[in-house]
């Protein structure tokens, strides 16, 4: 993505994660050695391997990271990119426990990458390689329904859980649970509606949360609505695009310039995310698109004028650098780390607006745990309760019409209403009001510690003062 460099003298990713957890513990009465122990990643597994590959031997490095267990199975993506590396794992393992924590899905936090760039293979070698890596952490438990699921992250996708839930269930061809151990898969290998979109629509969720309190919106002296907000977002990839779209299309948001590997697009009256995506799937980048202004250096629109900022791509793209240049009153973290520790100081003393990642892209594991039930209960979601649900608005249906065909009362039924009122919600519906619950509810138990505590002044404090608690009492319950 943007070629925006961490200047030298900022930490690395963890340290900054670190710096971040450190701040909000300091506010917080725990011993001493629990801070430590909820602080350090538990273990990160590093394994090299061999793939026989257009006639010679290539060797793959490759991490899964397990930073917290103190609920089990652990949690979090495998990202392919050539910018893996031990750090960048353990960090956001790191933000996995707290976002699981931040939204309570039982989980524990975990994350794995694979140093690679997917566009040098074909997809029959992206499958050797994945089946070869999943292999290697399958064989020590870092894949299992029961001990870590991983899910896809930047890089992967669908194509690439479906190979690992072959590969583990071959492997363990007496596991009855085989196929949770791993979520984001196609639907039709045992994945849920609604979980590729889940991300960006956890991200339309929080916004359209913060925009429900008036406060809020004004703390970033914004009114409070999501009507004609503009807004910019750095990476139009799977989480990116569909938090553009469901924006645009849903809210009535304007995409007032969207960033790109290859450069930015403006428009001022709104551009189209789906047109966009389109371009991009074709020609690889959005250099050409018609019908908006080309910005080569696509990295200073994360400076630009607008309502709401969303950096949808890599970690650090606002950092000691370019902090002091930003100027949207709004930043919502879609990506993991998109702002270093050293900015987020600055850009708080700005009085800017942080919505952070650890709540903002929540989204995704939300959904990933309803397919994780949904694999382990071996039952499509909803399928019993709307036996249920369905006989009970039959009761109230029969009466509205027997109402209805009763000239005295004088009113009838509007033509339509019995169809509709008995449509039931389908797994996607289901998917969608649990995840819009569960963004409602992570987001007021962070307000609550933002507006409630004297000494926290930001969000970002306050979902690390939350999740953090919770992570605790989940030790002094069980013990370490
Ligand atoms: N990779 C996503 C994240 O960073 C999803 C993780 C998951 O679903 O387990 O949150």
């Amino acid at each position: 993505m943007a070629a925006v460099k961490p200047i030298s003298n900022e930490p690395s990713f963890r340290k900054s994660v670190d710096l971040m957890f450190d701040r909000a513990v300091g506010l917080m009465d725990l011993p001493p050695g629990l801070k430590e122990k909820i602080r350090v990643c538990n273990a990160t597994y590093t394994v090299r391997f061999g793939v026989r590959l257009r006639g010679e031997i290539r060797t793959f490095t490759g991490y899964r990271s397990v930073h917290s267990e103190h609920m089990e199975p652990v949690k979090g993506g495998i990202r392919y990119s050539m910018a893996v590396n031990q750090d960048e794992v353990e960090a956001l393992a790191a933000l996995m426990t707290y976002k699981c924590a931040l939204v309570e899905a039982p989980f524990g936090g975990s994350k794995g990458g694979l140093c690679i760039d997917p566009r040098e293979w074909d997809e029959h070698e992206m499958e050797r390689i994945t089946r070869r890596f999943a292999y290697e952490l399958i064989k020590r438990d870092m894949i299992n329904p029961a001990q870590n699921v991983p899910a896809p992250d930047m890089g992967t996708g669908e194509r690439e859980m479906a190979w690992i839930a072959d590969q583990y269930a071959r492997m363990n061809t007496t596991d009855i649970n085989a196929r949770a151990c791993v979520t984001g898969k196609p639907l039709h290998a045992g994945g849920i509606a609604g979980r590729v979109e889940a991300t960006g629509r956890g991200v339309q969720y929080a916004l359209r949360e913060f925009f429900r309190h008036p406060e809020d919106a004004k703390a970033a002296g914004l009114s409070p609505t999501l009507e004609g907000k503009r807004v910019i977002v750095q990476g139009l990839g799977n989480v990116g695009y569909h938090a553009a779209r469901f924006l645009s299309e849903e809210d009535g948001a304007k995409i007032t310039a969207v960033i790109e590997h290859d450069g930015g697009l403006v428009d001022p009256d709104g551009l189209d995310p789906e047109d966009i995506r389109q371009w991009i799937a074709v020609h690889g980048g959005v250099t050409g698109y018609p019908g908006a202004q080309y910005v080569e250096r696509g990295e200073v629109l994360l400076e630009a004028e607008c309502d709401i900022l969303i950096p949808a791509a890599l970690e650090g793209v606002i950092n000691l650098s370019n902090a002091r240049r930003i100027r949207a009153p709004l930043i919502i973290e879609a990506a993991n780390g998109p702002i270093t520790s050293g900015a987020d100081e600055i850009l708080r003393e700005a009085g800017t607006v942080i919505v952070p990642d650890m709540y903002a892209n929540a989204g995704g594991v939300t959904v990933s745990y309803f397919e994780w039930v949904k694999n382990l209960s071996h039952i499509r979601f909803g399928r019993m309760q709307r036996r249920q649900e369905e006989s009970r608005h039959q009761l109230i249906v029969d009466e509205l019409e027997r109402l209805s065909a009763d000239q005295g009362t004088g009113w009838k039924l509007s033509p339509g209403f019995k169809e509709k009122y008995l449509r039931g919600a389908g797994e996607l519906e289901l998917v969608r009001s649990g995840l819009d619950d569960t963004m409602r509810e992570a987001y007021q138990s962070m307000r609550e510690v933002w507006h409630g505590r004297e000494d926290v002044s930001d969000l970002r404090v306050a979902a690390y003062l939350v999740a953090i608690e919770r992570v605790a009492q989940s030790y002094k319950a069980k013990g370490l």
